[in-house]
């Protein structure tokens, strides 16, 4: 199922960090799960939450997007992508009003469950066999590490894994998506295609 060319242009004015080729792809992905939950860790302003929630409402299902909202390392003040319009009036960065309104934007506020919250505890709150998993939250080692370790043993059998910013070589990118790629190559999850640097496996089953 193709996306509907107002979502698409909706998703391509959301501020963020997916490439409309990734997000056709990750739509396509969430049509190859099977029935279930996805979950979406990092939603920053929406962007890829409209791709796959587009894909959730169409399969008659639920996106669950996780975020703390105070945006990864690399969004403080000072680094690379850090937004000075996303500074809330405490003087910290808050992309949750961001989200929601590209939610609601989008008509998606019945198919799309912000949750707001660190990776590593919601995970622990969850008991969710998943249909997909997608992993775009922090890029520090650890991060990356711990939001594979603490949600990709929910995923179904069949289901889907989803690794966004996966550059193999270091010139590209930093390392620590594509560790957690070959993480999951190891654990047994099996290649199923690549766009630009967003990473689709699945768990045979
Ligand atoms: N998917 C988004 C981009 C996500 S950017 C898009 O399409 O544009 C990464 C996001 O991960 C940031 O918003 C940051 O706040 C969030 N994040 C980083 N570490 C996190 C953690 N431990 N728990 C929850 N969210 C986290
Ligand atoms: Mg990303």
């Amino acid at each position: 199922m193709s996306m509907p060319p107002d979502r698409v242009a909706l998703a391509e004015r959301v501020r963020g960090f997916m490439p409309l080729a990734e997000g056709l792809a990750l739509h396509e992905a969430a049509h190859m799960a099977p029935p279930g939950p996805i979950v979406e860790i990092g939603s920053y302003c929406g962007k890829s939450a409209v791709y796959l929630g587009t894909a959730a409402e169409e399969r008659g299902g639920l996106l669950v997007t996780v975020d703390h909202h105070r945006g990864s390392e690399e969004n403080q003040p000072g680094w690379e992508y850090h937004d000075p319009t996303l500074v809330d009036t405490s003087g910290r960065l808050d992309t949750l009003p961001h989200l929601r309104a590209t939610l609601a934007e989008a008509r998606l506020e019945d198919c799309v469950v912000p949750v707001v919250g660190r990776s590593r505890q919601v995970a622990g709150l969850l008991d969710l066999r998943l249909a997909m998993l997608f992993i775009d939250g922090g890029h520090t080692e650890e991060a990356a590490r711990t939001d594979y370790e603490c949600w990709s043993a929910k995923v179904a059998a069949g289901g889907v894994l989803a690794v966004h910013d996966v550059f193999p070589d270091p010139a590209d990118g930093g390392q620590a998506p594509y560790h957690v790629y070959l993480q999951a190559l190891a654990d047994g999850f099996v290649d199923e295609s690549v766009t630009g640097s967003l990473r689709v496996l699945r768990r045979p089953g």
